[in-house]
């Protein structure tokens, strides 16, 4: 909205992601549209993006999916080329640092026009329900992300755009600013379990451990892994009798969703999201699990009757 992007503009993002990005750009009237993602790290393959872009499209919201960075130098330098905005979907990547290629050092969420975080409970950075943070480092977008986030209007009751109520309840500002002194401990608890998991589970072939991209350190939102053999619904089953909980992050690829059938994507247009729907299972991961419950949860994986 405060780019201005609306019906009859394209964005581009990735059809394996949290509906919540696909809906952002479908609620403003633009047109979603898809570049698949890379086999190893499940971000944005920046092969497939120049080639999806026309002088339709306004923006690109690349998803730094499961706490690790897409390729931002590319997608920055694609963009600039073709002279639209980068709206980064941070919401899993809070505190990710990416490494460009002349050295310098930026976080998830401060690279592109917009960055966008969420601290649903479940996020790095969780509050007691719902809330989220954009980030820009222009005043006036910054400016006007505020006044769209009060209904529109930078003085009370005097509304210059068409807004929405989408401020951060204060309740949860309360919270998140007690937390957010927390935040490198709690991705350093991550990254341990983490090495946990490579270290124990590494000579486990049907498994495919999740791999550091070039240039994006991980602070694992999700330790998800791929299931190789077809069994990854046997194997979450498995898992669920001896009460270790997994999670299917995503069962469903965006472009198949019935909301989105409209856009007429079909099976088979974005291979690499739909087979990852089908083999990932994300382990548990969170900022407490003990060494006693991680060796159980590897020791369970281990045992699985192939
Ligand atoms: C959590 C999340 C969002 C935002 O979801 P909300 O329900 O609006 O907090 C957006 N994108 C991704 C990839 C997410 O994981």
């Amino acid at each position: 909205m405060a780019l201005g992007v609306g019906p009859g503009d394209e964005v581009v993002t990735v059809p394996f992601t949290f509906i919540a990005t696909v809906e952002a750009i479908a609620l403003t009237g633009a047109t979603p549209v898809f570049a698949d993602i890379c086999e190893e790290s499940f971000v944005m393959d920046v092969n497939k993006l120049e080639a999806v872009i026309t002088p339709k499209t306004k923006a690109i919201i690349p998803v730094h999916l499961y706490g690790q960075c897409a390729d931002m130098e590319s997608v920055l330098k694609i963009a600039k080329r073709h002279n639209i905005s980068v709206i980064e979907d941070a919401c899993q990547a809070i505190g990710t640092e990416y490494t460009f290629s002349d050295g310098t050092v930026k976080q998830a969420g401060t690279m592109g026009d917009i960055g966008c975080l969420s601290f649903f409970p479940s996020k790095n950075l969780g509050c007691y329900g719902d809330g989220g943070a954009l980030m820009t480092q222009n005043d006036e977008l910054a400016e006007r992300l505020r006044a769209i986030c009060r209904h529109g209007s930078k003085q009370r009751y005097h509304h210059d755009m068409i807004g929405l109520n989408s401020r951060l309840d204060t309740l949860q500002a309360a919270i998140l600013n007690v937390k957010l002194n927390h935040l490198d401990e709690y991705i350093a608890a991550r990254q341990k379990t983490a090495t946990f998991y490579h270290q124990a589970l590494c000579d486990v072939d049907w498994i495919e451990l999740p791999s550091s991209a070039p240039h994006s350190s991980h602070t694992y939102h999700q330790f998800t892994v791929k299931v190789k053999n077809g069994k990854r619904d046997a194997l979450k089953q498995f898992l669920s009798d001896h009460e270790i909980p997994s999670m299917v992050y995503y069962p469903v690829p965006a472009h198949l969703q019935p909301a989105y059938r409209h856009l007429s994507n079909k099976e088979g247009d974005f291979p690499i999201s739909e087979r990852s729907c089908r083999e990932v299972l994300s382990l548990p991961m969170h900022t407490e699990l003990s060494e006693e419950q991680l060796q159980y949860i590897c020791q369970t994986i281990k045992n699985f009757p192939l």
